[in-house]
């Protein structure tokens, strides 16, 4: 995507934006005007965190609303224990570990899957769930855990694999799910007294699958305004000023700016394979600690392909890297350009913590566009 910039006056998609965001500002400073302070409006999605960078609106918004990042990377929110509970299964004899790219490199307490690769360890990265039944299948005297992470949008993909293993009936196939739930983060980040948010930039992707409607308890239990947003300029840009409209008039009301890919009820196949394949359950999300009912496991009828039942190692709970702020800047109390080690010891050539590991991290995000803006 070209880096947006408010003087593109000869293409109208790009003079709409720029329209769009002189009202957002001008909105933004009447209502910073009144109650004494920006607003505070955190976006929890890892492609707008890089779409607020990568366009440049982070910086053009920064004097007139408080744009905070919140725990919207799923490589970035696994806690440290699961990777080391990966790291002991890497280590098992016969043992093969299949994950997605960005995980190989995600630190545990002490040392991520890439080391453990180097050791000699067996650890494939996969493109899709389904290499990973298809890697089962080509190694029959082998045992292949597949490290499922992700929100709403990945876990209807892995789901389907575990059917798929099952309908084969593959006994070399397990998972080892820390799939996590968008809403219940949500509630919790509303609930944050250290936060005191006034709005909230709702994921595209999720949201397709769940539905705008699967938000509304934003706005009637904690009377916080959300809008759904889109990942292009003017979806991001629309939906600000759909926010700062409600915030200006006293709303609290759940909208949707991407109604081209969001409906009410989402994705009601997507959301059948969740059901069918997994159940609720607690989990440990870093930054935000232990969430009741924000975790997918395998449910009763898929339970022989968990990996925890064929493994069940013990795990202690784990600290993140020395020095690392990761906690906070997926809780949106810091931002990263405020970790000392940011773009010293810690950039995306030797990451220290997750957020500067994955693409979609925010640490990522700033340190390839944003480095400089604070
Ligand atoms: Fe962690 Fe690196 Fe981000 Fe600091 S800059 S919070 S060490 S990932």
């Amino acid at each position: 995507m070209e880096a947006w910039h408010p003087d593109h006056h000869k293409d109208p998609a790009k003079n709409l934006a720029g329209r769009l965001l002189a009202r957002l500002k001008i909105l933004a400073a009447a209502i910073a005007g009144q109650c004494g302070r920006r607003l505070v409006i955190m976006e929890v999605c890892g492609t707008h965190t890089v779409a607020l960078a990568r366009t440049g609106l982070r910086n053009l918004l920064a004097g007139y609303i408080d744009l905070r990042s919140g725990p919207g990377c799923p490589v970035c929110v696994t806690a440290p224990e699961e990777i080391d509970y990966m790291l002991l299964l890497a280590r098992q004899e016969g043992v093969i570990i299949a994950t997605f790219g960005d995980m190989v490199r995600v630190p545990g307490s002490n040392d991520s899957l890439e080391k453990a690769r180097m050791e000699g360890c067996q650890v494939r990265v996969c493109y899709s769930p389904r290499e990973a039944v298809e890697l089962a299948r080509a190694n029959p005297g082998k045992e292949v855990v597949f490290l499922g992470i992700g929100f709403e949008t990945t876990a209807p993909a892995v789901g389907l694999a575990v059917k798929e293993a099952a309908a084969l009936g593959l006994k070399n196939f397990s998972l080892h799910s820390v799939h996590k739930l968008v809403p219940p983060a949500l509630a919790a980040l509303a609930a944050d007294p250290d936060l005191k948010l006034d709005g909230l930039l709702l994921p595209g992707h999720v949201s397709a699958i769940l539905g705008r409607r699967a938000f509304n308890f934003l706005a009637a239990e904690y009377k916080l305004p959300a809008v759904v947003a889109g990942f292009e300029v003017l979806d991001i840009l629309g939906a600000l000023l759909e926010l700062l409209l409600q915030i200006q008039q006293g709303k609290t009301q759940v909208g949707n700016a991407y109604p081209r890919v969001v409906s009410e009820g989402g994705n009601l196949k997507a959301q059948g394979i969740l059901r069918e394949v997994f159940a609720l359950a607690p989990a440990n999300w870093r930054g935000l600690g232990l969430i009741p009912q924000s975790g997918l496991k395998l449910n009763t009828a898929y339970q022989t392909f968990d990996a925890t039942r064929r493994w069940p190692l013990e795990l202690k709970p784990a600290p993140g890297p020395t020095g690392c702020r990761c906690d906070r800047v997926l809780k949106g109390l810091s931002l990263p350009t405020q970790c000392h080690l940011f773009g010293r010891s810690c950039t995306p050539l030797q990451p220290v913590g997750p957020c500067m590991v994955s693409s979609e991290g925010s640490c990522a995000a700033y340190y390839r566009y944003s480095r400089g803006a604070g």
